[in-house]
């Protein structure tokens, strides 16, 4: 179902009994009547989901809430979970990593995703409790797994990982890798303002300041796609997972009906059950000298799952300075001078979190107590 359409009210038909069955199993309440018909109890469904599971909630069943959804069906022990391309994906993976983590063994960032890191951590657990290491957690190394304790509910082996990787990033930003990324791209040019300007456009520009800027800081950014070109989220991913960044910010610019609308807010790495900590003080610093040095309003950071975000596995966070709808701040975006000053206070986040001497480590946002004892501790 890789070439599916985005599915939404009134679509009916087998696609849509597959959505319905696959919510109802997941305990969503669906009206009886609407079997195979998309109607008004299954786009609450919908939209609580991807509430839940951390998507953008439109009630609407496109690529990501449909991967999602099946993602979400699987539990573990429902298949043998091994290393292979393309990687397996699911909520029994999740599961898997979070077991391993909290046992001490090292299936690295929650995220579903059984890659390398955790293929290695099923093989250590599986030498240590004295199984043939075959790296495959079928049946008799997940129950294996489920009949040993935790050690204890405190941060598991993922959070102290990225902890860690963060104390080692005290050498400021000079020769740091950065990864930088332009939301969108031509052929999905994003949000479009009353004036024209689209959020493939502004964010390219914003991204192309930020470059320069932290070049003449002495970084090494680079831009994750050329002002022609739109690669898929998750090229865009192993493209910054390849080159080791240190980093990688990523701009997009907020819309909504209302054109009065306006304010900046972050987002990094969340879903329900597991959120990075880095990526969440990172996107608290960068939120903080946008409001504070600029003075747009505070919009907060959040906690969010797009393919960017989960596949890349440095801190990384997605930026929203406008409101690409405001007619106002779209009138900003067309400022060099503006791009400037947004590509200098991302900078200034960025090196308040690279924990430069003399730099206040702790930010003055609302969300910022629990990031800090995260990434800290
Ligand atoms: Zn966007």
């Amino acid at each position: 179902m890789s070439a599916m359409s985005t599915m939404g009210r009134g679509a009916r038909g087998e696609p849509v009994r597959d959505v319905q069955t696959r919510l109802a199993v997941l305990g969503y309440v669906l009206e009886p009547e609407e079997h195979g018909e998309f109607g008004a109890s299954t786009e609450d469904a919908v939209r609580a989901f991807q509430q839940r599971r951390r998507l953008r909630v439109d009630g609407l069943v496109g690529v990501d809430t449909w991967n999602e959804l099946v993602e979400a069906g699987f539990t573990m022990g429902d298949r043998a979970l091994y290393l292979r391309y393309p990687f397996l994906r699911g909520d029994d993976v999740r599961a898997l990593q979070a077991h391993l983590n909290l046992l001490g063994f090292d299936a690295g960032r929650e995220d579903g995703i059984f890659g390398e890191r955790t293929g290695r951590a099923v093989l250590e657990f599986q030498r240590n409790v004295g199984m043939s290491g075959d790296g495959i957690a079928g049946r008799t190394t997940i129950h294996a797994l489920r009949r040993l304790r935790p050690v204890g509910p405190g941060p598991g082996r993922a959070t102290v990982r990225e902890a860690e990787a963060l104390r080692r990033m005290s050498g400021g930003l000079r020769g740091a890798v950065i990864a930088v990324d332009a939301g969108h791209g031509p052929g999905d040019p994003g949000a479009a303002g009353p004036g024209g300007v689209t959020e493939a456009r502004a964010s390219y520009l914003l991204a192309a300041s930020l470059v320069a800027e932290l070049r003449s800081r002495e970084a090494d950014p680079f831009l994750l796609r050329a002002g022609d070109a739109n690669p898929p989220e998750g090229e865009r991913a192993s493209q910054a997972n390849r080159l080791g960044a240190a980093l990688l910010v990523s701009f997009h610019l907020n819309s909504h009906d209302d054109p009065r609308a306006f304010g900046a807010s972050t987002y990094y790495y969340g879903t329900g059950d597991w959120s990075s900590g880095p990526g969440q003080r990172l996107a608290d610093l960068i939120l903080d000298r946008l409001t504070n040095d600029l003075g747009l309003a505070d919009l907060r950071s959040h906690a969010t799952s797009t393919p960017l975000l989960r596949e890349t596995r440095m801190p990384a966070v997605e930026i929203e300075p406008c409101f690409l709808t405001n007619p106002d701040e779209e009138a900003r975006l067309g400022q060099e001078l503006f791009r400037r000053q947004v590509a200098s206070a991302v900078a200034d986040g960025i090196e308040r979190f690279f924990g430069l001497p003399g730099a206040d480590p702790t930010p003055h946002g609302t969300a910022s107590a629990s990031s800090a004892t995260a990434s800290r501790e």
